[in-house]
């Protein structure tokens, strides 16, 4: 099942002589179970990519559905809204709230949508995550990797139709970067998560189901349970 979707996704900046077409007639299927990873050289689309299926960019033509939503016909509010509670952010630089201890960030999407925490799934996100034990910790107290962990069980607390991470290692060592991957790759195999993730590293993409290669703005190639080596 895709959990999100894009057909004949183009997206243009700009007009007439400097015009940039940043996607061009892009398809994309985002299945529930797979970790997908995105690749290209900078300036190939996949940003752009990410934003339009956030609903922070507005193709020029098109359709992306999230969930249930055509983000495409979605008015700024209920946009606002799906971010919120339908999709989850994962950043290369964290992004946590430095006065709040790990399970306070965790929850803080819940707060923010006023819903109420799902214990249950709150202990199996916690659990698998391996944060147990750094709950009550601020993020001053964790080690880069155990932040961008607290990061990717906040990404999932609202049980999203789709997670999306921006370089989710690109600020870790390999050892960390490896315990945040397993983790994503986790929640997508035994949690029924969906995530797609950017990223230049070989080694994180090896991680995934399936690669998709951007150059140019157009999908270029497309590459099943991929290890390192077929990636580089
Ligand atoms: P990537 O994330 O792969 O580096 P981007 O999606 O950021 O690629 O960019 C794709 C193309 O669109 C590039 O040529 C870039 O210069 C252009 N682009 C991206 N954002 C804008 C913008 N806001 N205005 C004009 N051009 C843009
Ligand atoms: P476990 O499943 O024992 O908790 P990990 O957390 O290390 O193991 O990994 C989670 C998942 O990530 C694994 O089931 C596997 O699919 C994938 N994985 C682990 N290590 C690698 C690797 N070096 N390269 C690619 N994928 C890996």
């Amino acid at each position: 099942v895709a959990r999100a979707w894009a057909r004949n996704l183009t997206k243009e900046y700009g007009t007439g002589a400097t015009a940039v077409t940043a996607l061009d007639d892009v398809d994309v299927d985002l299945e529930e179970g797979r970790l997908t990873a995105i690749m290209g050289p900078s300036g190939s689309g996949k940003s752009t990519l990410m934003h339009c299926l956030a609903g922070l960019d507005r193709p020029t033509s098109g359709t992306v559905v999230v969930g249930d939503h055509d983000v495409t016909r979605m008015r700024q509010r209920h946009l606002t809204q799906l971010r919120r509670t339908g999709l989850g952010f994962v950043f290369q630089s964290f992004n946590l709230v430095p006065t709040l201890t790990a399970e306070e960030n965790i929850t803080l999407p819940l707060d923010i949508a006023r819903e109420r925490v799902d214990r249950a799934w709150f202990d199996e996100v916690v659990e698998a995550v391996g944060l147990r034990d750094r709950l009550s910790h601020r993020p001053g107290e964790l080690s880069g990797g155990q932040q961008q962990r607290v990061a990717c069980a906040r990404a999932l607390v609202t049980r999203p139709a789709l997670v999306l991470a921006d370089e989710p290692t690109g600020n870790l060592d390999s050892r960390s970067a490896g315990e945040v991957l397993g983790f994503l790759r986790r929640s997508v195999d035994e949690l029924g998560q969906t995530v797609a993730m950017v990223t230049h590293d070989p080694r994180a993409a090896s991680y995934a189901h399936r690669v998709l290669f951007l150059a140019d703005g157009r999908l270029a190639d497309v590459l099943e349970n991929p290890t390192a080596e077929t990636v580089l």
